[in-house]
């Protein structure tokens, strides 16, 4: 089953894995990172590996594992 790692105190919470993700299994975390910002965080079920949250965020803070 694949799956996403996210570096949460990397992620300035910009939404566009969000809005990328087919499968819809990326969501805005409620708690804060290190730097202030509400983090993209895996719901833990759904991902297919497509690779385009990690090709999509700009900071580089995702890796997929297949
Ligand atoms: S790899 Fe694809 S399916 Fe998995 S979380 Fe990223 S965008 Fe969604
Ligand atoms: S694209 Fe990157 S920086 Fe933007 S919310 Fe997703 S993980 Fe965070």
């Amino acid at each position: 089953m694949p799956k996403i790692i996210i570096e949460k105190d990397r992620c300035k919470g910009c939404f566009l894995c969000i809005s990328f993700c087919p499968k819809k299994v990326i969501q805005l975390c409620r708690d804060l990172n290190k730097k202030g910002f509400h983090f993209a965080e895996y719901k833990g079920v759904g991902c297919i590996g497509c690779l385009s949250c990690a090709i999509i965020c700009p900071d580089v803070c995702i890796e997929v594992y297949k």
